[in-house]
């Protein structure tokens, strides 16, 4: 059984459409996807209802966008309860700020030079939900100024670059709380990737054990093996799930096709349990997964 849980859509800022991704995980040999946008359910609906016919097993989850210690710390929410409220409003209020910074972000491409309007970052994104960088790039690339997402990030939107412009994020045990009290688990994305390095010691992931965090993601691109190795230790010593996924953002972004890294079926099944554990103990009934 292969098992991928970190895959993006074009409900944020993939480039496959959540009812397409099924297809491709199963042409890519996967058994189970976890769809994991940027703060947004949007995508679920349509990827479970075409997971059946493609023969694999979706998983409904949300990579959402925290802030520890001033840095950015990517969680992963598995199969917390959409109607709950308190965390679909603050994945509300990322995205609302997420599309709000876009007109300080246009302005700043303009005064360098790269005249970009807000309309112009909205048709790039499409259908999206969650509005990002990446859009910012793709708008870029088609007014001719730079050649691809890479280029723009290293140039112009790395953080703290020339064009950065910083957005709401909420504390990362606080997310956690919130994913949990939607009776879902967290895992950490890529907590030694670009950006969240800086701040996710051995000591801060302590910290959030006792928030609640279920899982940490060892096995990912942007680590490298003496990364897994020591994540591995970490994730040992505090009994969390370890998973392995790709991070697919289609042609969005290069080196991460899906099933790239996978999660050990043994894993996959402690993080199920413990999925179990936190509907029943949020008294909701947990979602039926189809079998892969
Ligand atoms: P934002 O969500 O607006 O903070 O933008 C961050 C997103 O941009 C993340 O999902 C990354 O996957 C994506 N990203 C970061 N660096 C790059 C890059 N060099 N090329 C393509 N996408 C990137
Ligand atoms: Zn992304
Ligand atoms: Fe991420
Ligand atoms: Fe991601």
């Amino acid at each position: 059984m292969r098992i991928d849980l970190h895959v993006h859509s074009s409900m944020s800022d993939g480039t496959d459409r959540p009812d397409e991704l099924p297809g491709r995980a199963r042409s890519a040999g996967l058994d189970v996807l976890a769809l994991t946008d940027h703060d947004t359910y949007e995508g679920w609906p349509s990827a479970t209802a075409a997971a059946a016919e493609a023969g694999v097993v979706v998983v409904p989850g949300v990579e959402i966008s925290t802030r520890l210690f001033g840095g950015g710390v990517h969680l992963l929410g598995y199969l917390p309860d959409p109607t709950h409220a308190p965390l679909a409003d603050e994945l509300a209020r990322v995205r609302d700020s997420r599309a709000r910074r876009l007109t300080e972000m246009t302005r700043l491409l303009t005064e360098a030079g790269m005249p970009l309007d807000v309309s112009d970052v909205l048709s790039a994104a499409g259908h999206a939900s969650t509005l990002g960088r990446p859009h910012v790039a793709d708008a870029m690339v088609a007014k001719g100024y730079i050649g691809d997402r890479a280029e723009a990030f290293a140039h112009w939107l790395y953080e703290g670059g020339p064009a950065y412009v910083p957005r709401y994020a909420l504390a990362t045990p606080e997310a956690i709380r919130l994913v949990r009290a939607a009776g879902g688990v967290s895992v950490l994305a890529h907590p030694w990737g670009r950006g969240s390095r800086r701040v996710l010691d051995a000591q801060a992931i302590a910290g959030l054990v006792t928030a609640g965090l279920t899982g940490i993601e060892v096995d990912h691109e942007d680590h490298t093996a003496d990364d897994r190795a020591a994540l591995r230790e970490i994730a040992s010593s505090f009994e969390l799930v370890v998973t392995g996924s790709s991070d697919h953002h289609g042609t969005g972004k290069a080196g991460h096709p899906l099933g790239v890294n996978t999660t050990e079926p043994a894993e996959y099944e402690r993080l199920l349990e413990r999925g179990r554990q936190a509907a029943a103990a949020a008294g909701r009934e947990f979602p039926r997964l189809g079998v892969a």
